[in-house]
């Protein structure tokens, strides 16, 4: 019963495509996990050259070998015939499930959804990968809203078990259970909550991660701040998670959280100048820290 979902209630089908939008930081660590445990996949971005980028970063993380511990061409080559990289989206509509991880856009969302619903069939599965947008609000508009659901993965994908399962209003107890099913397929472990901004874990981790940013308003130096958060027993201080989570995607996912609580949430401008600076974090190379 760890999943919330009634042993005895409707039984989960079994998922042997996934196709996932966005070749982003998560949209290719969910690729590579779905590869990894034997799915055929599709990846899809607006970008070709994000997709491109997408692609290699799967192949060289599933060409790692955990008993041997080193990358193998060959390796990687096996996993490349199941993997299957394209810019347009029509081809995406065979898959058993399909994963959306596009930046933290309630528009954008909502309109790939309703995109894909025209010629989707109504047994294929719609989830978001969204980290704060309440899944209610993302199916607002949807035909089948009952085949909609958040699988909320955590960064990086390959590393962290948690997944957030989230149900909307209209979700089927189906499509909960299967995206359970699902999630543990992956190696995961996946928790069903409550839908909402945030969710559970970024309705805890955005008023630690805001807090930090008043630290340095305050005049705290970032290194300490980061320092004393690993002392504390955390895996990586809350500047460095911003690296990692990406400044633009920090920003986005703070803004639905302002929204939702204005009156506990302090708006700090510093990552909206970091962005003005292009300084995105990891995966540009530069954000508070320089990783180049
Ligand atoms: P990212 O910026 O790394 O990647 C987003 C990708 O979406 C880009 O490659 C972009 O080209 C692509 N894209 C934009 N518009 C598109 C469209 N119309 N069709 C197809 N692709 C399009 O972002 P990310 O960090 O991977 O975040 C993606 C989603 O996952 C967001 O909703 C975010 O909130 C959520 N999320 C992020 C993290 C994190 O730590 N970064 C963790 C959990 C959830």
């Amino acid at each position: 019963k760890d999943s919330g979902v009634a042993g005895d209630g409707p039984q989960p089908r079994k998922l042997q495509s996934a196709s996932v939008i966005g070749a982003g930081i998560m949209g290719s660590g969910i690729a590579a996990a779905n590869l990894k445990r034997g799915l055929a996949v599709k990846l899809n971005d607006a970008n070709a050259e994000a997709l491109q980028r997408g692609a290699s970063a799967i192949l060289d993380e599933v060409s790692f070998d955990k008993a041997t511990r080193s990358k193998s061409v060959e390796r990687a080559i096996e996993y490349a015939g199941r993997l299957r990289s394209t810019t347009n989206s029509a081809e995406l509509l065979d898959s058993d499930i399909i994963i959306e991880a596009v930046v933290e856009n309630l528009e954008l969302k909502r309109k790939i959804f309703a995109g894909l619903e025209e010629n989707l069939p109504e047994t294929t599965i719609l989830a978001s990968n969204t980290s704060t947008l309440p899944i209610t609000k993302l199916a607002e508009n949807l035909k089948h809203p009952e085949r909609f659901v958040g699988i909320h993965f955590f960064n990086p994908v390959r590393k962290m078990k948690l997944v957030e399962v989230i149900r909307g209003e209209k979700t089927s107890d189906e499509t909960a259970a299967t995206a359970v099913a699902y999630a543990k397929g992956l190696g995961k472990f996946p928790i069903v909550v409550n839908d909402g901004p945030g969710f559970l874990v970024n309705r805890l981790l955005f008023p630690y991660m805001n807090e930090a940013t008043q630290l340095l308003q305050d005049g705290v130096d970032m290194k300490r701040i980061d320092k004393v958060a690993v002392k504390f027993g955390m895996p990586m201080g809350p500047i460095a998670l911003y690296d990692m989570v990406g400044i633009d995607t920090s920003f986005y996912a703070g803004r639905t959280m302002y929204d939702a609580f204005p009156d506990r949430t302090l708006v700090s401008p510093i990552l909206p100048a970091l962005i003005k600076n292009e300084r995105l974090g990891t995966k540009k190379g530069y954000g508070f820290y320089n990783h180049e």
